[in-house]
């Protein structure tokens, strides 16, 4: 079934969840891969019991999870009869490729799929048979006979990429999000932000350029003081003062930084309530923080 349709018969606020599969050999800090796709369903496991819209699952765009990405999402599907969203990027994915890879997913009964155009390697040179940026991608995806669901990603602060005169270029980077978005995609899942007034404010000027597709915030819980640099550094996403000083404050108490992270996303959630058509949580493949915040939210 089609994100789409999920979200068209609902008319309170979904939830739905990001799974990250490993690279092939994968054994970053001593976890094997075996433990890696453990942690993938026992999430998916723990929290079905909450109804999750969707699970989508990353794709690594130097091709090493070109293994396991599409397996992850069809086992979803298949085992744990939850729709699936598979992520794809121009990156690593040479056309003639594209239209195999589709003709899988079609396969695998995986109707939505998450166009983008993926986290540049370093020392990345495109390539003319890739395509270069997401809107190229969707307009591929759309030219396929099987009729996907389209997402993409949407950036409440801009994208890191998009700058003008030393600055985040809003303007620019919400045109080409307006352009992707009328390539054929059918709902934007965002990147994550810690404060909601971007993410509504980001929803606002979409809409005044005329972008209609159901627009769904992306929550992480900050778990440790080490996320947030994650969070600053991969994602450029800013973090309120009030709560980086009070994980500062408590900083030599892992389990009160966790608490303070946990209670920062309940509010957000809370504040996103029946304003959003569903809520998409970054588990990193734990489910623990997810669930915490689902039972903090009643
Ligand atoms: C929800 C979500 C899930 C993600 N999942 C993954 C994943 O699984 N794997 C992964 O590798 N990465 C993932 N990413 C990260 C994403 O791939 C990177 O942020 C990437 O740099 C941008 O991807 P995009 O699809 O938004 O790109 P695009 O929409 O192509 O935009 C990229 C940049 O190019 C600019 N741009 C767009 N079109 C044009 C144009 N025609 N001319 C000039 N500039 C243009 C945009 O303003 C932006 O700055 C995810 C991000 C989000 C928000």
């Amino acid at each position: 079934m089609k994100v789409s349709q999920i979200l068209d018969g609902s008319d309170g606020t979904l939830f739905s969840l990001e799974v990250f599969p490993p690279k092939v050999a994968y054994s970053a800090e001593g976890m094997t891969f075996q433990q890696h796709m453990s942690n993938i369903f026992d999430t998916v496991e723990h929290l079905r019991k909450y109804d999750p819209a969707f699970v989508s699952v990353t794709y690594n765009p130097e091709g090493k999870t070109r293994a396991t990405s599409i397996p992850v999402a069809a086992i979803i599907k298949q085992r744990f009869e939850i729709e699936a969203v598979a992520h794809l990027t121009c990156i690593a994915t040479p056309r003639d490729e594209l239209r195999r890879t589709l003709d899988v997913l079609d396969y695998f009964d995986i109707d939505n799929i998450l166009a983008l155009q993926g986290d540049r390697p370093d020392g990345y040179v495109h390539s003319s048979d890739c395509m270069n940026f997401a809107s190229e991608l969707v307009s591929e995806i759309r030219r396929h006979s099987h009729d996907f669901c389209i997402g993409v990603a949407g950036y409440p602060e801009g994208h890191q990429e998009c700058m003008a005169d030393g600055c985040r270029d809003l303007e620019t980077d919400l045109s080409n999000f307006k352009y992707k978005v009328d390539q054929g995609a059918d709902f934007c899942i965002s990147q994550l932000f810690m404060d909601n007034d971007l993410f509504f404010d980001y929803v606002e000027r979409a809409r005044a350029t005329g972008v209609e597709v159901p627009m769904i915030p992306g929550i992480m819980p900050v778990i440790s003081r080490s996320v947030i640099g994650i969070v600053k550094s991969l994602c450029g996403a800013s973090i309120p003062e009030a709560l980086e000083r009070r994980m500062d404050d408590n900083i030599d108490d892992p389990a009160e930084v966790r608490a303070i992270g946990i209670e920062h996303a309940i509010e957000q959630c809370r504040g996103l309530m029946d304003k959003v058509p569903c809520i998409h949580f970054y588990t990193m493949d734990m489910w623990e923080p997810v669930e915490e915040i689902i039972e903090g939210l009643d």
